[in-house]
């Protein structure tokens, strides 16, 4: 083995760092760093730190005239960052130095880092890559800017009562963040309501109802040791007179204070649905607020340069995370028309240059629609606006497919009295991506087709990807300065690097390390669900893990049945040979939606019964760990030694965990789904186990009346274990504890296909147990994940949206 050469870490001076700390504990009111409690010493390290970094260093750059890159906007409703102090702390790279300065005092850096709670300002994987995209393009030196909502409550905390998911609310305390920095100068005033009148000169303007504030705290985003920080800008709600003097004497206070109400609850709570449209008025609200907040500051920023508005499309492009910031598209024409003063043409050429869109889902209830009632009652002049292209772009269709209603019926921007904000996006934006190979070609063939024959060069496809700061040298310690003692280079900012490792697959003395230090995370983790759940789980089993949002389509109830199958065969066997495997579980449901939460309960009421029966002998174990989160997943990812990908082929679009867990060195049970076909790809169909109907057998099944009665007809042993669950086996005799996920898997036609899959995935699950018997042979494989995981760092993913997208070097 080689020892490192490189060395970039930049450092800390001590007596800067001590004066920073001293002025925190003063500002508490303490007389010495000794009477601090351990948060108040994470609270005070975070905010000297925050002080510390220079957070207008980018900023600076790329206001001044010589830099000429395109500047990207990435607006998102969502972006799950998980904790900063210990990331920030790695990316400036003054841990080391902090650590050691904290220890001289007998103070221990980790364990200060775990007081922080974890900000949960998204739902699950489009938000958490918000997060990766802005690590990436803060390291590859990219000029850019985050733009989101500052939520008081993120989303909500899980526990289990009963075997059931309950939520509470989740209150992370934005208003002592230590890393948040208020940017007083650049309040925005948001309008809402009213009606649009026409002027004397024969203009439409619009006249608002209420105006709110929107109020500037920036988050530092800080490159992998690049010295670059720029801001993820959170947008928060406020109302300036919650108490209007000069309406208090009209006997109209109350409806002024009505609207203060009403503008601290537009930023207050997180919706918490995924892959799901809720269709709710504050949720448009919400919506509209941050890109009124976030266009309105682009423009700032382009005014301030002295640059002409026809320049905005050279040097400014806004980036849509899904269609929730769409209204973005409007909000810029009504200013550019309304503002401006410019003439349709002029605005729709600069608008049309200036925004792209990422697609996130072709499932019908992620793709979002809203009334057209609703949103012209808070919009006006927004949805006269919509209307408008609507009209032209028909235009458009009636040339290529003269009096043809069907074709327009898929096209139309406004069906049915409801904007179809997809197709907003797609008629409005110059590119249109997927996230994925697999996805961006159903987009093209399956969602959009008419679309992509009349403007096939805006479809693209950007795989999706993670950073390996966070998600290996964060979560991984060990791997990581393995990885560093192996490696003649620097890898954490350039993943390829890791394609060295791949002739250590068959060097046992590196194999031997890799897996002690697999034991020791595994180790790691069990301590945890002791903790937590007062479990106790054998470190030397398989630890299977499917970790991701509760939804029908990830199919955690095909987990499941494997797992009654096993549980069964050892009824039926008391001796069944096989390697003991714990499963483990993170998923939060939304709290709508009953049929996920009814999959928790099920994966509850049966870890309940098999951790429990002395027949088993601990061979199989289930643990349900509560509250999925960022930290969580930082915790359960290096420990996996099997990663769970099984959804319903051709529903997830690409996927983010899959990356994160093979990166890690766990090997995926997986459909050919997603991102899971590029990572077969990549890492060779022996080092992988791919199982199921692919997207066109899934596609035929299901339009040949696919019958899962049939299944059930053919396999006794499958029908054997629904007839438990629907008997009351696992839920103490109650026979309709489960009710509504036997619905869907038997009467209600398995559309998720799980019975469907159930044999070719119980046949996948053995040959992971045979391999596993084989030790030398899988830790072959899991080392060849790590080796060829280089693709998925989120850094290739921004180099593929600035060569394909942004044109931005
Ligand atoms: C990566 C990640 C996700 C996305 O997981 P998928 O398996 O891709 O759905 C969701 N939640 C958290 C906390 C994550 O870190």
């Amino acid at each position: 083995m080689q020892c490192s050469t490189f060395d970039k870490k930049s450092t800390l001076d001590k007596s800067t760092f001590q004066a920073a700390l001293i002025r925190q504990w003063q500002r508490f009111g303490l007389s010495s760093a000794q009477e601090m409690t351990p948060h108040q010493w994470w609270k005070a390290i975070s905010s000297a730190l925050s002080e510390l970094i220079p957070l207008s260093t980018q900023q600076n750059r790329a206001n001044s005239s010589t830099n000429n890159q395109r500047h990207v906007n990435y607006i998102s409703m969502e972006f799950l960052i998980g904790r900063l102090t210990a990331n920030n702390l790695l990316n400036l790279g003054w841990y080391d130095d902090v650590q050691a300065y904290l220890a001289e005092d007998g103070i221990i850096l980790s364990d200060l880092l775990e007081e922080e709670t974890d900000p949960a300002l998204g739902n699950g994987g489009l938000g958490r890559l918000a997060a990766c995209f802005l690590d990436s393009m803060a390291t590859l030196n990219q000029p850019a800017i985050g733009y989101g909502l500052n939520y008081q409550y993120g989303l909500f905390r899980q526990s289990f009562e009963h075997c059931q998911q309950m939520e509470a609310p989740d209150d992370w305390e934005r208003d002592t963040y230590p890393w948040f920095h208020h940017n007083a100068q650049l309040k925005v005033d948001v309008s809402l309501g009213g009606e649009i009148v026409t002027t004397a000169d024969g203009h439409e303007t619009w006249v608002p109802a209420f105006t709110l504030i929107g109020e500037a705290w920036d988050l530092p985003v800080i490159g992998y040791g690049n010295g670059v920080t720029q801001p993820l800008r959170l947008w928060q709600a406020t109302y300036d007179n919650p108490f209007d003097l000069s309406l208090f004497n009209d006997g109209q206070f109350l409806h002024a204070e009505q609207q203060g109400i009403e503008a601290a609850s537009l930023t207050k709570v997180l919706y918490p649905n995924d892959n799901h449209q809720a269709g709710k008025r504050l949720r448009l609200m919400q919506q509209y607020f941050q890109c009124a907040c976030a266009i309105a500051d682009i423009l700032r920023r382009h005014k301030q340069m002295k640059r002409k508005i026809e320049e905005l499309p050279r040097y400014e492009v806004i980036q849509l995370n899904d269609t929730h910031p769409t209204i973005a598209i409007p909000e810029m024409m009504r200013l550019l028309l309304d503002e401006y003063l410019l003439d349709w043409e002029s605005a729709w050429e600069i608008t049309g240059k200036t925004f792209a869109y990422t697609n996130h889902t072709l499932l019908p209830e992620g793709l979002e629609r809203w009334d057209e009632q609703l949103l012209s009652e808070l919009l006006p002049r927004h949805h006269r606006i919509i209307q408008e292209i609507n009209l032209r772009f028909k235009k458009t269709v009636d040339q290529i497919w003269p009096d043809n209603q069907q074709i327009w019926d898929k096209l139309a921007v406004i069906h049915d009295n409801q904007i179809r904000m997809a197709n907003l996006c797609v008629v409005a934006c110059f590119a249109i991506n997927g996230v994925a190979a697999l996805h961006s070609s159903l987009i093209v063939t399956d969602l959009f087709p008419e679309y992509y024959q009349l403007w096939p060069a805006k479809f693209h496809n950007v795989t999706n990807g993670v950073t390996p700061r966070r998600w290996l040298r964060h979560c991984n310690p060990a791997l990581s300065s393995l990885i560093d003692q192996t490696l003649d280079r620097e890898w954490v900012n350039d993943l390829d690097a890791l394609k060295q490792l791949e002739p250590y697959a068959d060097d046992s003395a590196f194999c031997d390390t890799y897996r002690t230090i697999k034991q020791e995370n595994k180790i790691r983790l069990s301590n945890y669900v002791n903790k937590v759940m007062g479990l106790k789980i054998d470190p030397h089993a398989i630890f299977d893990i499917q970790i991701k949002r509760l939804h029908e389509y990830k199919r955690q109830h095909l987990n499941l049945l494997h797992i009654l199958s096993l549980y069964r065969q050892i009824q039926e066997n008391p001796a069944l040979d096989i390697h003991p495997r714990v499963f483990l579980f993170g998923a939060k449901a939304a709290p709508g939606y009953y049929l996920a939460k009814n999959i928790i309960s099920a994966i509850n009421y049966a870890a309940e019964k098999i951790n429990h029966d002395p027949i088993v002998r601990d061979r199989i174990k289930i643990a349900f760990i509560p509250d999925y989160n960022v930290s969580t997943a930082e915790l359960m990812i290096p420990a996996a030694d099997v990663s769970e990908q099984i959804s319903t082929a051709g529903k997830e679009a690409s996927g983010t965990g899959n990356m994160k867990l093979a990166l890690n060195g766990a090997l995926t049970i997986g459909t050919l789904d997603g991102a899971n076909v590029e990572i077969a790809e990549q890492v060779g169909n022996d080092n992988i186990f791919i199982f199921g109907n692919t997207v066109e057998e899934a596609k035929a099944l299901l339009s040949n009346h696919y019958n899962p009665q049939d299944v059930l007809q053919q396999d006794q042993h499958l029908k054997g274990i629904l007839d438990a669950l629907a008997n009351g086996e696992f839920s103490h005799g109650n026979t309709h504890a489960f009710d509504l996920m036997l619905h869907s898997l038997i009467d209600a036609g398995d559309p998720y296909l799980v019975l469907a899959d159930f044999a070719s995935y119980n046949h996948a699950h053995k040959q992971i147990d045979a391999l596993y018997r084989d030790t030398q042979r899988w830790t072959r494989s899991t080392v060849l994940n790590t080796a060829r995981m280089g693709k998925f760092s989120s850094d290739r993913t921004i180099q593929d949206y600035q060569q394909r997208i942004w044109k931005a070097k």
